[in-house]
């Protein structure tokens, strides 16, 4: 059997049905870079998640002093390949902009960056209709990639693989695993990419992070 772990655009997700969507662009840039800089805000041990005028901004201190940052920003598509040429001063100018003048720490973080910054557009995969073929299945991005926002697309993945694994220990071949699998994901995952693509999960946040996987439970088709 194959199990097609090969995210976003998985060419798994295309062999099994090749009518599947495309990923679909959010509207959303991500720039993420680091700088040794001093002088900056601090924020040891923590993620500060800042709203600017225009863009989301997060940063952290690592225990070197070192500031790791990323910036959400507002966006139109651009080619793969105009996205591959953009340079570090590019993508600096780009996220710099999206805080100018804010009274905020964003622009001076991003200010005090030197070459260590990149950047991409975000894409998400909202409803991908056929999740396997008797020998062939889908996990994580590549089944339903979630737009960064609510920062839960690798969570989603690692219990797609636990639940995998429960139903194929448990039903005696892969076509009924695959479809347990399925009915057991399907309906939480999609919530989490609609959830994510408005921006926000919402103030109930339960059903994200208080999920619970009995290893122990025994599946049943
Ligand atoms: C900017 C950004 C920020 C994010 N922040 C968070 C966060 O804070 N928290 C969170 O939980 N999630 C976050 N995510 C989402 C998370 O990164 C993904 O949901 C997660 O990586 C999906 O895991 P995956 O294993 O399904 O796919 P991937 O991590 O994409 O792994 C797929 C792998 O398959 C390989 N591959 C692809 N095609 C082939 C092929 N043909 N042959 C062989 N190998 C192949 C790729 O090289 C890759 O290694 C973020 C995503 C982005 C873009």
């Amino acid at each position: 059997m194959l199990v097609g772990a090969d995210g976003l655009r998985s060419v798994v997700r295309q062999l099994i049905d090749p009518a599947a969507d495309e990923p679909r662009y959010t509207g959303l840039t991500v720039v993420y870079g680091y700088t040794r800089a001093g002088g900056l805000p601090a924020a040891p041990g923590i993620y500060r998640m800042i709203r600017g005028s225009r863009a989301a901004f997060g940063f952290t201190t690592d225990p070197d002093g070192a500031t790791f940052w990323f910036a959400r920003i507002p966006d139109a598509e651009r080619s793969r390949e105009e996205i591959a040429a953009v340079t570090p001063a590019g993508w600096r100018e780009f996220a710099h902009a999206a805080f100018d003048g804010d009274p905020l720490p964003c622009a001076d973080i991003v200010a005090a960056t030197g070459d260590e910054v990149f950047g991409g557009h975000s894409y998400d995969v909202p409803e991908t209709r056929v999740w396997s073929t008797p020998r062939m299945v889908l996990t994580g991005d590549a089944a339903h990639a979630a737009s960064p926002a609510a920062g839960q697309g690798a969570s989603m993945a690692l219990e797609d693989s636990v639940v995998l694994a429960q139903c194929l220990r448990d039903l005696p071949d892969p076509a009924s695993a695959f479809a347990a699998y399925e009915s057991l994901r399907r309906e939480r995952v999609e919530k989490l990419v609609k959830a994510s693509a408005g921006g926000d999960v919402g103030e109930d946040r339960g059903w994200l992070y208080s999920h619970h996987i009995d290893w122990e439970a025994k599946i049943t088709a």
